[in-house]
């Protein structure tokens, strides 16, 4: 791990952004759209810009690609995510991020791409009949700088511990074996009740915190082939609905609203930091250490790992300045 990062292997990060059509409530208040995909790569902020405006941010941006609000999810998995899910079933770790304020469509974007995701695997591993597969689930979600298994119904937080060959591992944290699609689909939905589990209008606890769902392929050859020996192979694909990047007001309420706050906004900002480093080439002290979010995910993000990041966005001019800040990652991330 530490080796090859030194020596300076630079897979690029793969930024895509997505936005999403203008929602009825933004419809109700006359909001318009303040954003257009120009082309596949460009998005510009399109009207209506006062003057002190144009002078302090840019009109347009340019990523590996950008989807318009009438793309479809598959869409975007087919051009900005799947070969980077893909390189699992090869060995090689990957993480997939969706980044954006809340109500900008991380877990539209998300739960759409693992589907894609899973379902592709299981098609390749039925035409691989030459190896055997196992594949591994685990979900959970980091809020306030605490981990929870969201494949259990015990929602004591996990500790992280130090493995030397595994590098930072979860205690106790449920690995399922997957036996077919439909248990596939019955964890998510599982998962899915988890995360709800506090979710109230005024306690949006979902939207603050983080959740990773991981899927684990090992595979190894079932005969001898050739001198092909060296044939086990294990990788991990990660998932990963960041919280809403949107500031949590700090005035709102007393104590616990002011700590969610700055929990995210330091694992958000210490994700920030290490996706910058690992974009300019991984020269230096990389802080993975300084978050739950980036220890859990180092060697999906390290070494010879592949990234992909979504970002998503209103098209509503009443999110402007929320949207310039989720183009300003996206930015400092390619
Ligand atoms: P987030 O997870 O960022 O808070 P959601 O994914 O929950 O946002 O999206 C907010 C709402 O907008 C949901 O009702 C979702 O169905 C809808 N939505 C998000 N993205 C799209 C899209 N691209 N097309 C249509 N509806 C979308
Ligand atoms: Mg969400």
């Amino acid at each position: 791990g530490e080796e090859a990062m030194q020596q300076g292997h630079v897979e690029r990060i793969f930024v895509s952004v997505r936005l999403r059509p203008l929602n009825d409530r933004e419809l109700a208040k006359n909001d318009v759209s303040e954003w257009e995909c120009i082309n596949d790569t460009t998005i510009i902020c399109r009207n209506n810009l006062t003057a002190s405006d144009r002078s302090l941010y840019p009109i347009a941006y340019s990523f590996d690609r950008v989807f318009r609000g009438d793309c479809s999810t598959r869409q975007v998995y087919e051009e900005a995510v799947k070969e980077v899910a893909f390189s699992v079933v090869s060995g090689i770790n990957s993480s997939i991020f969706a980044y954006g304020q809340t109500s900008s469509g991380k877990t539209y974007v998300m739960s759409g791409i693992t589907e894609y995701a899973v379902a592709d695997i299981y098609n390749y591993i039925e035409k691989h009949r030459e190896r055997e597969f196992v594949m591994k689930f685990s979900a959970i979600e980091i809020y306030n700088e605490s981990v929870r298994d969201l494949l259990s119904e015990d929602s004591t937080p996990l500790r992280l511990l130090d493995d030397p060959e595994r590098g930072t591992v979860i205690e106790k944290l449920i690995e399922e074996t997957l036996r077919d699609w439909n248990h596939f689909t019955e964890l998510i939905a599982l998962c899915e009740t988890q995360r709800q589990i506090g979710d109230t209008p005024l306690n949006n606890a979902s939207s603050r915190s983080h959740q990773i769902l991981r899927l684990t392929i090992q595979s190894s050859a079932l005969e001898f082939q050739g001198s092909d020996k060296s044939s086990s192979l294990v990788a991990s694909v990660n998932f990963v609905d960041l919280a809403g990047s949107e500031r949590v007001s700090q005035t709102n309420s007393a104590g616990t609203r002011l700590k969610e706050g700055s929990h995210i906004n330091r694992s958000l900002l210490t994700l920030g930091t290490v996706i910058r480093k690992l974009s300019r080439g991984r020269n230096g002290h990389i802080p993975f250490r300084d978050s739950k979010l980036t220890r859990i995910l180092q060697s999906s993000l390290g070494g010879n790992a592949r990234t992909a990041i979504i970002c998503t966005m209103s098209p509503a001019r009443s999110h402007v300045e929320q949207s310039r800040n989720t183009l300003l990652f996206a930015s400092c991330a390619k």
